[in-house]
């Protein structure tokens, strides 16, 4: 049994919707079993944002032209597939639509979006793409039924655009969606969304359809879980930036998550954690490549003697650096910080803090910069603890993958020697505990520089699996 997650460009089109149906056939037909979960069409979540807050903002006009934009899409696609007008597909569109703009209304005449009526809104990118992928299959001669998130038995907690799923939904999966695999048909799950306990629509945060998809494959006990992708596999570093960047055939669950943590837009963090506690390997594979076998991603990958897998930047990144005397020995001011910055729903990337306590430095995402740097000086301004606040924009974050790193003496010293020669300057340097990574911040005009150094410091162009 496979689980397989298709991302919202390979669901963009009638096209990339059929091919990717095509995908599901190759393994159906001969005799796998598979369930698929879909992303919504490519643009549509941001979409589904955008439309949220201008009704919030009373742009009505704006919101109703970007609902008709989403409706054309998606009705014509549907016809481009083969459904009539009078098709059971093309009413549940209309119902999804109809439901779609009324909550748009609603948030229009309230001017109020609450996190929870956000997840609802979005949530529709998703279920108006599901049946789509539902129609091509059947179209195809694979029996398809397709169930939003919470349909499927996906319960997660309250937590609102960041939904995290519950014990209970590895027991409700199963029960849910064994009936129709036995039968020989294909559930096709919503990506991204679940419910709460009771039946509100939640969503898993950005990029969650690899996390559904996830938590359905170690809830149905699956072989694999295949994520397909426009891509080859994982590359050692972003192939626009390094044309010699190279497929990596292997990869551990923390190494793709420590990727996946610093901006490659392999995975969402957290989706190998299901897969981990239960050893379901997880491949990501090449849509228009089928044959090739992408990256295997296990808890005991083959190793390579590069030492260091991967490179991947966050260009868009910022420093936020605070300091003051009075933060030596008190050890609540650290934990003070991340409540403010939590409570601004700001994700740190980097934290490093001097040995003498009297200073630490946060990189967070440059979209994030300003409002955290606020936050945290109406809390702080007045206290004895901090007195001095600087923030820098421009920066990147650079970070360097692999477990080859892990006790193995000399890999910092060649990555800053390699950064050091061309003539970077590092404003911050930070370990992970696990030794998996080392990342650093730099200008954002030294990215490419650096990364393009690093990849040749470690030979990454010419991958060497270990002897063992
Ligand atoms: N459609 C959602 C997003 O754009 C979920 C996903 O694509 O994985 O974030
Ligand atoms: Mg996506």
């Amino acid at each position: 049994m496979i689980v397989m997650k298709f991302g919202g460009t390979l669901m963009g089109s009638t096209k990339a919707i059929q091919h990717s149906a095509s995908l599901v056939l190759r393994s159906t037909q001969h005799g796998e079993k598979v369930a698929v979960v879909p992303s919504a069409m490519s643009g549509v979540t941001d979409q589904l944002i955008k439309i949220s807050a201008s009704a919030e903002q009373g742009h009505i006009a704006f919101a109703n032209d970007e609902i008709s934009l989403i409706r054309q899409r998606h009705l014509n696609t549907a016809h481009e597939l083969g459904a009539s007008a009078e098709s059971l597909t093309v009413q549940k569109l209309l119902e999804l639509l109809d439901s779609l703009g009324q909550t748009i209304h609603g948030i229009y005449l309230l001017r109020e979006l609450s996190a929870r009526s956000r997840d609802l809104i979005v949530s529709f990118g998703e279920r108006l793409s599901a049946p789509l992928m539902a129609l091509a299959l059947e179209r195809m001669g694979v029996r398809a039924h397709d169930l939003t998130g919470g349909q499927a038995g996906l319960v997660t907690t309250d937590t609102f655009g960041n939904a995290r799923p519950l014990p209970q939904a590895y027991e409700r999966i199963p029960s849910r969606l064994s009936g129709l695999l036995d039968q020989g048909i294909t559930p096709v799950v919503t990506g991204f969304i679940g419910e709460t306990e009771k039946g509100v629509i939640t969503t898993l945060g950005r990029g969650g359809s690899d996390y559904s998809a996830t938590i359905l494959g170690a809830a149905l006990g699956a072989d694999e879980v295949w994520t397909w992708k426009d891509v080859d596999g994982v590359m050692t570093t972003d192939p626009r930036m390094v044309p010699e960047a190279q497929n990596l055939e292997q990869l551990s669950y923390e190494e793709i998550m420590e990727m996946a943590y610093f901006g490659a837009k392999v995975l969402h963090p957290l989706a190998v954690t299901p897969l981990q506690e239960r050893g379901i390997p997880l491949r990501v594979k090449s849509a228009a490549d089928p044959d090739f076998p992408g990256t295997l991603v296990t808890a005991h990958p083959k190793g390579l003697k590069n030492g260091v897998k991967a490179v991947t930047a966050i260009r868009n990144a910022a420093i936020i650096d605070v300091g003051g005397a009075g933060m030596v020995g008190v050890p609540e001011v650290v934990s003070k910080i991340f409540d403010v910055l939590a409570g601004e729903a700001v994700n740190v990337i980097m934290i490093s803090q001097s040995s003498s306590m009297a200073n630490i430095s946060l990189v967070v995402l440059r979209s994030d910069a300003r409002r955290a740097f606020d936050a945290l000086k109406s809390q702080f301004a007045n206290s004895d603890w901090i007195k001095t606040f600087e923030l820098w924009e421009d920066v990147a974050a650079v970070a360097v993958v692999g477990e080859g790193m892990r006790g193995t003496k000399g890999v910092a010293a060649r990555l800053f020697t390699a950064v050091a020669a061309e003539g970077i300057s590092l404003h911050m340097i930070a370990q992970g505990s696990s030794e998996l990574n080392i990342s650093f911040a730099i200008d954002e005009t030294d990215a490419e520089k650096a990364v393009k150094a690093i990849h040749k410091a470690f030979s990454l162009e010419r991958l060497e699996p270990s002897d063992e």
